[in-house]
């Protein structure tokens, strides 16, 4: 069975682009791998937070990874920090890793802004991403398209690690979805939607009410011309809400192009929202279920106990191939 690993951080509201990027993609794998999915709040440091809302975003986000379908019975929910595996795989892969490709990162760039007081976290928690997903075998990584630089980096930490130390490690695989893997701001169709975006208008968030998902739509970056039309090169804020409907309906983008000839942006923006509340609704009802039933911090205890078990065979093989001392 095939292994898969994905994490989320826990550095505000999961919205639209982290829905349809990557969790959406996570339900059907259940069913025919073998699944762990992660709240990777160890990542969520990089940048400073308020400690109290990092513990509480941390439930939530496993919270709404329960709403949207991810079932203990048959994946492995975990947070990072519960297994120390990822931070001790991540020095050990630290010192296989090279300045000059951490450097090259174009997240590290945009996050850090070139600024002396970034966090050195945030330099190497490309790293700390790889102990993540190698630590469990991995063969199959879902995510987001701003996420495949990182995979890459990570599968050539894996070949490098291999060829210098001997087989540990198996190279993992990107899946990105085809349509989907890159969901736009709404406040600027140029840059991807984002949980750290300054204005809340960027994005629409799983839990937002009906009418706050209207007024953003109604709000969304388009064009000056009239024309409904998939150019995701000239015309970003539409082709974005194409995207967005289709994925959100199931309807193609090409069929709503047609249905869509000679009408207004005003008409798309607001049968969009419709969409994408009629797929929330249902969500949101099962994550206030969830949250009062007490039952995340359990499915967490268990998960961690099973991801403490997986990672700890591979990192003991990582140990003995780099020389440490097996212990007792
Ligand atoms: P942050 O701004 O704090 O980095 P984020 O919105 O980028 O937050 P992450 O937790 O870094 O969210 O990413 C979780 C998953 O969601 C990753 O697989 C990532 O590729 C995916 N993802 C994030 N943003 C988008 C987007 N706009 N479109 C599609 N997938 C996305
Ligand atoms: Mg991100």
């Amino acid at each position: 069975m095939k292994r898969v690993f994905s994490g989320m951080q826990p550095t505000g509201n999961l919205h639209l682009g982290n829905y349809i990027g990557a969790l959406k993609q996570f339900i059907p794998l259940q069913e025919e791998a073998e699944c762990f999915f992660c709240v990777v709040d160890l990542h969520a440091l990089t940048i400073p937070r308020d400690p109290e809302d990092l513990r509480k975003k941390t439930l939530e986000l496993a919270g709404l990874y329960l709403a949207a379908g991810l079932d203990p019975d048959k994946s492995t929910l975990f947070v990072q920090s519960h297994n120390p595996a990822h931070s001790e795989g991540a020095w050990l892969l630290q010192c296989v890793a090279r300045m000059g490709e951490l450097g090259r990162m174009t997240q590290f760039k945009d996050k850090g802004k070139g600024s002396e007081s970034a966090t050195a976290g945030l330099f190497t928690y490309p790293v700390l991403q790889a102990a993540d997903i190698l630590l469990y075998d991995t063969d199959i990584v879902p995510i987001g398209e701003d996420q495949k630089q990182h995979l890459e980096l990570s599968r050539d930490l894996a070949e490098r690690f291999n060829r210098q130390y001997g087989k540990v490690f198996t190279v993992p695989e990107p899946k990105i979805g085809k349509t989907g893997a890159r969901v736009m701001g709404l406040d600027n169709p140029n840059k991807k939607m984002s949980k750290s975006a300054d204005s809340s208008f960027n994005r629409i968030e799983l839990l937002d009410d009906p009418d706050t998902i209207v007024k953003k739509f109604k709000r969304a970056v388009t064009d000056s011309e009239n024309e409904i039309r998939y150019d995701p090169q000239n015309k970003p804020g539409i082709s974005n809400l194409l995207d967005i409907y289709s994925e959100m309906s199931g309807e193609s983008v090409d069929s709503l192009v047609e249905r869509y000839q000679g009408k207004g942006y005003g008409h798309l923006k607001l049968d969009t929202a419709d969409a994408v509340i009629q797929v929330l609704k249902p969500l949101q009802d099962r994550y206030r279920d969830v949250m009062e039933s007490g039952e995340v911090k359990r499915v967490l205890a268990q998960g961690a106990e099973r991801a403490r078990e997986v990672s700890g065979n591979t990192l003991q093989k990582v140990q003995e191939a780099m020389g440490l001392v097996p212990r007792g």
